[in-house]
């Protein structure tokens, strides 16, 4: 089916009303964790296949936060789905008002090849909560993944209700030529251009979650042995293929030898001396990657690591020092196992290391001092961020999850989802019996009256 009929018979689907009903949305997201739990090692396996990403993390960061926002979602949508009672205005007295909220219709979820299950279903959640069909485009950089999708889901749903389409940029073209109702895009920011682009032709609105340089500062306050096992571990974390990773670290001068040598020991505690024959470290998911990431190996000096093998895939957890202002590694979003380390000597110098760049999709911060805290927080512009912590906050459902500026716009997970994927409808109920009769013509003597009223 090509991609005009599917989206012909989603719209179809829609308009018959049949994913209105709360009863409906709740048996589809209970359908969508029973089908998550009975494919577990399928999913598991296929990810595995792409670039063998440890079972343990693809539990963690893709299967487990999908049961959790899928709960979550089931516990709430009663509330959520129930129209909001707001207060009426004095100039349109008497009057009920309340807001509704309801489905687009039918959405395009495009997925990245980094979280290949997480980031294609936990939009999905959304948009099955807020009652719409949805057509996903996972990546054709992970096929064993998004064949996976396609068949499980396949099984599961009705194509008129969720389907999965593959393909690569050809596929995507053809889908966004279509008139969706709402496109959710997650994925660079050199596509997400293309893809508001297409948007725009039909204003179908967009969600872009897009990804940039996060930055981590660690300042002499902090308690450094516990900011060097964090940093390492959400930086090498998914070999550092996470789009809210520690980019590059921002160290205070008179920490940073100290804190170069904790990166190391943690490293090596994490996966051993001979990191490519541990089992808890993925792979790089394809060869185009490893040479773009291989090529800024040459952009300073390797403090730790720099060891690399193109028919594995694998680059060595690595740290990288004495970097140049102008270096490619400063420029690009890294997205790959290799931190940039720079030195700071007062906090006004780590922050304007960051305000030239574009506003990050994460920020993050460790400091024991609660007015350096604030300053930073006040003066940088991010998606999100942690202090004392990296890539952790968007494990919580009650935070909005998105970037800002180059690194994307809206938000989702939890209710910020349901919001995402869902019209709000305004709605003025008025009495038929009272009719104040102020703003009809003849308008004589009526404008101080109306003065009064709305000054
Ligand atoms: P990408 O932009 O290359 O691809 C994303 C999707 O767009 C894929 O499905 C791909 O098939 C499609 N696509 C690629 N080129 C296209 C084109 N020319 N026209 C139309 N569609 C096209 O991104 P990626 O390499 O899969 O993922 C890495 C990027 O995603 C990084 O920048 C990362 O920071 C970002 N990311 C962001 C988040 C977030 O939540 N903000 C999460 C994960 C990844």
């Amino acid at each position: 089916m090509n991609a005009e009929e599917l989206l012909q018979r989603q719209h179809t689907y829609f308009k018959s009303g049949a994913t209105k009903s709360v009863e409906f949305r709740i048996h589809q997201l209970v359908t969508l964790k029973k089908l998550l739990k009975e494919h577990e090692q399928e999913f598991m396996e296929a990810v595995y296949a792409d670039f063998k990403k440890p079972e343990l993390e693809t539990y963690a960061t893709e299967l487990g936060i999908l049961h959790d926002e899928i709960s979550y979602t089931i516990k709430k949508l009663r509330k959520w789905a129930k129209p909001q009672r707001v207060s009426g205005s004095l100039i349109n007295f008497p009057s009920s008002n309340y807001i509704v909220k309801e489905p687009y219709g039918s959405v395009l979820i495009i997925a990245p090849w980094n979280y290949p299950v997480q980031l294609a279903l936990l939009p999905l959640v959304g948009a099955i909560a807020a009652g719409n069909t949805a057509v996903i485009k996972p990546s054709e950089i992970t096929p064993n993944t998004s064949s996976a999708l396609s068949e499980v889901l396949g099984k599961w749903f009705k194509e008129e209700f969720v389907a999965v389409v593959e393909g690569g940029v050809a596929v995507n073209q053809d889908l966004l030529d279509q008139e969706f109702d709402y496109i959710f895009f997650t994925g660079s920011t050199r596509v997400g251009k293309i893809v508001m682009e297409a948007a725009a032709k039909n204003l179908t609105p967009v969600t872009l979650e897009l990804g940039g340089k996060s930055p981590c500062i660690v300042d002499e306050t902090t308690d450094l042995n516990t900011a060097a096992k964090r940093i390492v571990w959400g930086k090498f974390l998914n070999a550092g293929q996470t789009c809210v990773a520690p980019d590059y670290l921002l160290v205070q001068e008179s920490v940073k030898p100290k804190m170069l040598q904790l990166l190391e020991e943690h490293i090596q505690k994490f996966y051993g001396k001979d990191p490519e024959k541990s089992p808890d470290y993925p792979r790089i998911v394809n060869k185009d990657h490893f040479d773009r990431l291989k090529g800024y190996l040459k952009d300073g000096e390797i403090f730790y690591g720099g060891e690399a093998d193109k028919e594995e895939c694998f680059i060595e957890p690595t740290v990288m020092t004495d970097i140049s202002s102008d270096a490619k590694v400063m420029e690009e979003e890294i997205f790959g196992p290799i931190l940039p380390v720079l030195g700071f000597n007062e906090i006004s110098e780590a922050i304007e290391i960051i305000n030239v760049k574009p506003k990050p999709l994460a920020f993050y911060i460790f400091t024991n001092d609660s007015n350096t805290e604030e300053l930073v927080l006040e003066a940088c512009s991010f998606g999100g961020g942690a202090v004392n912590d990296v890539v952790a906050h968007l494990g919580n459902h009650n935070l909005p999850f998105g970037g800002v500026g180059k690194s994307g716009m809206g938000a989702y997970h939890g209710k910020y989802s349901f919001d995402t994927f869902s019209h709000t409808k305004s709605i003025m109920k008025k009495p038929i019996w009272l009719d104040i009769p102020f703003r009809y013509a003849p308008y004589k003597g009526k404008l101080k009256w109306i003065k009064k009223l709305l000054k």
